[in-house]
């Protein structure tokens, strides 16, 4: 399919000038809508979602449909307070003037989802936009092309096309997208595509908030219950046949805890997919055979103590845990983004700090651990994009957090407040007026070493620490000025 991409961002960029998607009362219709949209096909993307992925009922529901419901509920609840102007403190010279920040609308955005999440990665960004007051063009993933079909459809009944166009395509449609100039590009995928996408923004000089992913570790102390860490991480290894984002991608722990951790992720497999996670209802499927040979190819890795098991046409692997991995197997190269599990060991803390600090800055990390110093050790001794501690993925489902990476796994987070923020142009306004031009005048030539000493403390800032003597000090000052404005020509003491 070749499209006018030209066009298409034209189509939009109008329809923004017009100031389609402006007020707070076209943005809450939009969003409004954006919930009609949801509830009505929340049955045709679970459907799609099957097709592409297998993906199970509850996971289509709890991780994309109803996640992005939510997101529409948080945005009508609080959108009119976060598009208030914002007051902020001022400096003594600007008396008399109104300071804030506006948050204005940015423009055309341009919105490129990846496959894994087809649902939540197209319209949490969509309804960002929407908060925002942009419009937008949305390039679904091809590899996810039912899921891809029903936005194609549905969402133009719900939405206006001139102002959110969906482009369904490949790498052609998206290449003439990028060659376009939009005002924020919102890109989810790889961190090789996501450079082809930054170099593209850059000649236009377009802000880009890249959705990235990345090897996230997972650390577990000695003194965890492995039971409960096991069903924990096998199940945010496992869901989606580990193609999340932000699934724990590898283990580290002691040496001395391994096996038993080994006994307690084969149990909690047992319990959540049977004797067979091939015949689970519950277990889905790699989403093409690239991807699956791609990940069947990691299985050379270390020693399979689980799991291990492959089905070409079903384009289905097991569950599957590795141990006595080597930091340069591939499995420990590249994100595993698939249903396997390597577990490295470490002696202590500090080794498991130093492989971790010794990679790329990862998505997410996780620690399991039932003691404080330990979480914080490693909280304060790395970085990546979210941190949960004796849990996996739970950071990304709070909306008032901001979900993003860091370094190779991507740039600015989003999700609630933070969309409405990232998507927003925060716009410096000091509104002032005519009077005052007296006292004003002190920053005008000729200089003088009065006017000098005047300017600056007006202009002056304290010290925070002291904020007592500062109010007596700004009252003071306030009476001092008044004084001179009411009784006084201050021109004269130039
Ligand atoms: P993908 O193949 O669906 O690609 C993502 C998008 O990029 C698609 O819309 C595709 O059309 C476009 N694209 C691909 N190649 C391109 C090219 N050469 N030029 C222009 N556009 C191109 O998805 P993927 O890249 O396989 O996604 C998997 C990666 O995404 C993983 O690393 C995963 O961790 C990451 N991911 C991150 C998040 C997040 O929110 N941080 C969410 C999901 C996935």
């Amino acid at each position: 399919m070749s499209i006018d991409a030209a066009k298409i961002v034209a189509t939009c960029r109008e329809s923004f000038n017009k100031g389609c998607t402006r007020s707070y009362e076209q943005r809450k219709q939009l969003l409004e809508s954006m919930l009609n949209f949801i509830k009505d096909h929340q049955q045709d993307m679970i459907d799609a979602m099957t097709k592409d992925l297998r993906k199970p009922r509850s996971e289509a529901m709890g991780m994309e449909i109803s996640f992005a419901e939510n997101e529409v509920i948080h945005a009508l609840n609080h959108l009119k307070e976060w598009m208030k102007d914002e007051k902020t403190s001022k400096p003594m010279a600007m008396v008399g003037k109104d300071v804030y920040i506006k948050s204005e609308p940015v423009g055309v955005m341009l919105i490129i989802g990846a496959w894994n999440y087809p649902v939540q990665l197209i319209l949490h960004p969509l309804i960002g936009a929407i908060m925002a007051g942009n419009t937008a063009v949305m390039k679904p993933s091809e590899l996810s092309p039912a899921t891809a079909a029903v936005f194609e459809k549905f969402l133009p009944k719900y939405l206006d096309k001139d102002c959110y166009t969906l482009v369904n395509g490949g790498i052609p449609e998206t290449t003439a997208l990028l060659a376009q100039r939009f005002d924020h590009i919102l890109y989810t995928g790889s961190s090789p595509v996501a450079k082809i996408v930054m170099a593209a923004a850059a000649k236009h000089l377009t802000p880009v908030t890249l959705e990235l992913g990345g090897k996230s570790p997972a650390f577990v102390d000695k003194d965890c219950n492995m039971y409960t860490v096991a069903r924990r991480i096998a199940w945010g290894r496992f869901i989606n046949s580990g193609q999340t984002c932000i699934a724990p991608d590898y283990v580290l722990l002691e040496r001395e805890t391994r096996d038993k951790f080994v006994e307690a992720l084969k149990d909690a497999v047992k319990e959540f997919y049977g004797e067979n996670p091939q015949d689970s209802k519950d277990f889905g499927r790699i989403i093409n055979e690239r991807h699956f040979k791609r990940v069947v190819s990691l299985l050379d890795s270390g020693k399979c103590v689980m799991g291990g098991q492959t089905d070409e046409k079903e384009k289905y692997v097991a569950p599957t845990v590795l141990v006595d991995v080597k930091p340069d197997d591939p499995v420990m190269t590249d994100e595993v983004f698939g249903p396997v599990l390597p577990i490295m060991t470490v002696s202590d803390v500090d080794e498991a700090v130093n492989f971790i600090n010794s990679r790329e800055k990862p998505l997410a990390m996780y620690v399991f651990s039932n003691k404080k110093q330990v979480v914080d050790s490693i909280l304060n001794r790395t970085s990546s994009g979210g941190f949960t501690a004796n849990d996996v993925l739970m950071h990304a489902a709070v909306d008032t957090l901001p979900f993003g990476g860091i370094g190779n796994s991507g740039m600015g987070g989003y999700h609630g407040k933070h969309s409405f923020d990232r998507f927003s142009h925060k716009r410096a306004v000091v509104i002032g007026d005519q009077s005052l031009e007296s006292l004003l005048a002190i920053r005008y030539p000729p200089y003088s070493k009065k006017k000098e000493s005047w300017f600056l403390w007006l202009m002056s800032k304290s010290r925070k620490s002291k904020a007592f003597p500062v109010l007596i000090y700004g009252a003071l000052l306030c009476a001092i000025v008044g004084f001179l404005l009411k009784y006084c020509d201050v021109t004269k003491i130039y």
